[in-house]
């Protein structure tokens, strides 16, 4: 007889989220996790007392009040802003795309100036309708800024030319004709205070999780003991990989202690030259405004992905969307399985996504399995 109601394989955000809902609404749940910690890729690690974002730089950010004062009624967010600098052969510019950038590349002071400084460059390159990310990226800031600033990052990040490339990737950044170096147009934004695995304790507290349990490897045990899956890992390994692989890019971190308490002076710095084999600089203390002595620097490489390497972006171009499909048909016949994630539904999902997609689905089949006064709470988060 099954011990829980539900067994989440993966203690990411959409895992958490999920047991957190359900053991709210007295269901019994438990979570494993392939890796020694729970959080998935939003794990931070101690390091001289800065939270070092372990799998790369976290920012959150949302448009949806319910869900920023979902986590936040787990943790307080700070009130960081991402405001990244790209640097090019020893020049720095500001992200994203703004009059900042537009001055420090051509020397426009207007909106007027840096739109026809853009309109003049799209018309020389004939974009008249985007195919690809390359014509994209012009048609949203000309040649040059595309040639400095996104063409050497995309084609290091992806390890695929631009042209090859879909266009949603690059539409992910603002271009504004102001002085505004949020990177972000969302109205929450924030890191929460303590860092990351605050926000997962919160979610997972009084939730059974055990860690260093790798579905595949324990199957036969894990199983049976829960009347349905939530399965948060890679949708083709699911599968045996009986339809192919699904591409991921893969990242491989640097990390390095200073004796300095500022190295750079902001979060993040882009490398966009191609000849530089590593695509950012992160200076974890900035996101939670730190005052140690020293500080702590990743410098993120972008690298071909494998069975055996941890995924991270998935590659959502022509021939992995095919593959997709075949196994997204063969898990709709699944009875007790719920996939979710970045990983289960090969989706670009930031974390409030991640977040939403977990509470619409607890909250899909809760209304469907009424609970009484959790329906009053269901009602109150829009997803
Ligand atoms: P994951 O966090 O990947 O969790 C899945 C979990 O499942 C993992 O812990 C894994 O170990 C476990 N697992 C997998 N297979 C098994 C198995 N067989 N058995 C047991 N356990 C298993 N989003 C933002 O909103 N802002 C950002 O700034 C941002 N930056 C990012 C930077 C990088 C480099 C990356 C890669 C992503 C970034 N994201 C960002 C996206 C964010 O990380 C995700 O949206 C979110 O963490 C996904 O949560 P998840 O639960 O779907 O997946
Ligand atoms: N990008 C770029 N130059 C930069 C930053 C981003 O060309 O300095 C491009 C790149 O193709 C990247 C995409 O914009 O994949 C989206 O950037 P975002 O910061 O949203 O990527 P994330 O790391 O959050 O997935």
């Amino acid at each position: 007889m099954a011990v829980y109601d539900y067994l989440i394989v993966g203690a990411g955000l959409f895992g958490a989220v999920f047991a957190r809902e359900m053991t709210d609404a007295g269901r019994k749940c438990l979570v494993i996790d392939k890796r020694c910690h729970a959080g998935g890729n939003v794990y931070c690690e101690q390091i001289e007392g800065i939270n070092v974002h372990k799998y790369g730089p976290h920012i959150f950010h949302t448009n949806d009040r319910t869900i920023w004062e979902y986590v936040n009624s787990f943790v307080p967010f700070n009130h960081f802003i991402y405001s990244p600098l790209a640097e090019y052969q020893g020049v720095l510019y500001n992200m994203p795309f703004n009059m900042n950038t537009f001055y420090q590349m051509w020397k426009v002071k207007t909106p007027q100036e840096a739109m026809d400084k853009i309109a003049e460059q799209v018309k020389e390159a004939g974009i008249i309708h985007p195919n690809n990310l390359e014509e994209q990226a012009i048609s949203m800031v000309g040649v040059d800024i595309y040639n400095k600033l996104i063409k050497g990052y995309t084609e290091k990040q992806w390890g695929r030319k631009a042209i090859d490339l879909p266009k949603f990737i690059i539409k992910r950044l603002p271009v504004r004709f102001n002085y505004d170096n949020n990177y972000f147009n969302d109205t929450y934004q924030g890191i929460p205070v303590g860092g990351y695995n605050k926000l997962i304790d919160g979610l997972l507290s009084g939730v059974e999780v055990r860690l260093n349990c790798d579905f595949f490897k324990n199957r036969n045990e894990v199983a049976g003991m829960a009347n349905a899956i939530v399965y948060t890992g890679k949708l083709d390994e699911f599968y045996d990989y009986k339809f192919g692989l699904l591409e991921y890019r893969s990242l491989r971190f640097e990390h390095e202690v200073l004796g300095v308490a500022n190295y750079q002076g902001v979060a993040i710095i882009n490398s966009t030259d191609i000849k530089v084999p590593y695509t950012r600089t992160i200076e974890h203390k900035h996101f939670e405004f730190g005052t140690q002595s020293k500080t702590v620097i990743t410098r993120e490489f972008s690298d071909e992905s494998s069975v055996e390497k941890e995924a991270y972006y998935p590659i959502n171009d022509v021939r992995n969307e095919e593959i997709l499909k075949k196994y997204v048909e063969l898990s709709k016949l699944e009875q007790n399985v719920i996939f979710g994630g970045r990983l289960a539904e090969y989706k670009y999902y930031d974390m409030h996504q991640v977040i939403a997609a977990a509470l619409k689905k607890a909250r899909h089949i809760l209304n469907k399995q009424p609970v009484g006064a959790y329906q009053a709470k269901l009602k109150t988060i829009s997803v």
